[in-house]
């Protein structure tokens, strides 16, 4: 493994970027096998080249600041994804409620019955079936 150090020294190496590249390559590429497309499999060679060029550049400071763009559009788009996971892997222990007073999304347990609900953070009070 030294020669792999030695190559990649003083370049950028992986980071989120990199990885999303790599997906929208597999994704495309898959397409392209899919719908037998060999243009789209042509097409899906640039985030993969990229994606490699990205990896060794020595312009570090450049590949992170592309990196922290990156980011600042993929952390709203992971954070719906973990969320609605969440609530997938709960769905039969729990039920999701909206505070009508302050919109706040509450948890509580299912097969309760009828239960009065209160919002931790506006502490209004409310009846549902659970
Ligand atoms: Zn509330």
């Amino acid at each position: 493994m030294d020669w792999l150090r030695r190559i990649m020294a003083g370049r950028y190496g992986t980071d989120q970027l990199s990885i999303a590249l790599l997906v929208v390559y597999a994704v495309l590429y898959l397409l392209a096998q899919i719908l037998r497309l060999p243009v789209l499999a042509w097409i899906a060679l640039v985030p993969f080249v990229l994606c490699f060029l990205r990896m060794f550049s020595r312009n570090t400071s450049k590949r992170y600041q592309e990196n922290i763009v990156f980011l600042r559009y993929w952390n709203p788009v992971g954070a719906w994804f973990r969320r609605v996971n969440a609530r997938l892997k709960d769905s039969r222990t729990h039920k999701y409620y909206k505070c009508p007073k302050c919109s706040a999304t509450l948890r509580v347990p299912r097969g309760r019955g009828k239960i009065s609900i209160t919002c931790p953070v506006c502490k209004n009070e409310f009846i549902k079936k659970t």
